[in-house]
């Protein structure tokens, strides 16, 4: 699978949501590839000054050059090369974020009595641990302003378990429970807290598990999209990052204030067996 390899039911995208970030600051981890990367383009074409964060330095040197260019968005990206399994870092990355997007993550398919306890603890840290830092660091300036948006990138992985993923089936689990805690405890202060919840997105991280999930299933690669990532989704193509930030700019938007402690969910169907 490649990026320029046609899928069937694939459409143009309609052209974006009007939204107003203008003034704001929002910080999107993972920045430098896939959804997060379409999220900080999307949040600056808002006219957000964008803290992109990811460990990918090349990564975000492109974003930042591309976001640069002529006809590029209204609002400034910003790299920020950080680790966030330096956890104290990323709390400190976060301060004076009116809008956070936590996305950062990465995946890893082995049987449970295969999956190396390092790669789990690893896993949990960036994928569950560094949100909830980087919410305690973004927290006190939303509440001291009484707004903020804070947007948890989850998956359908969130909601359902698939074999063979431990620890992003952990990790995505517990991050629904940290945004409804969050959403709970920011309403007084004008936060809201949501998750987004896709099926599988045509990004690097979906490329590079086919040649896991084959070995783990003991199938040929190319049978993978068709017979596990597609087999429960009624609409039979991979989820574009452009669709999936829209659901973002939607949650960051005047029109979602009442929509909090949440899971915005774009799987084609997946849930509905
Ligand atoms: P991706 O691999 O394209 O991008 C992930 C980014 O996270 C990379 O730029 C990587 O460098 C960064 N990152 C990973 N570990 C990091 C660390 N320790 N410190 C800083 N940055 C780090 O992945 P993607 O598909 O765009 O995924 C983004 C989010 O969307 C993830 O949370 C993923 O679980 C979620 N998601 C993806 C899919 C999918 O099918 N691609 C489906 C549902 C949910």
């Amino acid at each position: 699978m490649t990026s320029s390899t046609p899928l069937p039911g694939s459409h143009a995208l309609a052209q974006p949501s009007s939204l107003d970030l203008g003034g704001r600051t929002a910080l999107v981890t993972g920045a430098a590839s896939g959804i997060g990367r379409a999220c900080a383009l999307r949040l600056a074409a808002a006219g957000a000054e964008v803290r992109a964060v990811d460990r990918d330095a090349a990564g975000l040197a492109e974003l930042a050059e591309e976001a640069r260019r002529p006809g590029g968005p209204a609002g400034a990206v910003v790299p920020h090369v950080l680790d966030l399994t330096d956890l104290d870092a990323a709390e400190r990355a976060a301060a004076g974020a009116d809008v956070l997007v936590n996305n950062a993550g990465m995946q890893l398919v082995r049987p449970l009595e295969e999956f190396p306890p390092d790669a789990f603890h690893t896993m949990l840290t960036v994928m569950l641990e560094a949100p909830f830092r980087l919410i305690r660091g973004a927290l006190p300036h939303m509440y001291a302003q009484g707004w903020g948006r804070i947007v948890n990138v989850s998956s359908v992985h969130g909601l359902r378990a698939s074999a063979y993923k431990a620890a992003y089936v952990a990790a995505k689990h517990g991050l629904e429970g940290l945004s409804k805690t969050t959403a709970l405890e920011g309403a007084a202060h004008g936060v809201t807290s949501n998750c987004v919840n896709p099926a599988y997105v045509r990004t690097p991280l979906v490329e590079k598990q086919i040649a896991d999930q084959a070995q783990a299933h003991g199938i040929p690669e190319e049978r993978v999209l068709s017979e596990i990532l597609l087999k429960d989704s009624a609409v039979q193509r991979l989820i574009e990052p452009e669709e999936v930030v829209e659901a973002v700019a939607y949650l960051c938007s005047p029109q979602a204030s009442f929509v909090t402690g949440t899971s915005l969910v774009l799987d084609g169907g997946w849930t509905a067996h």
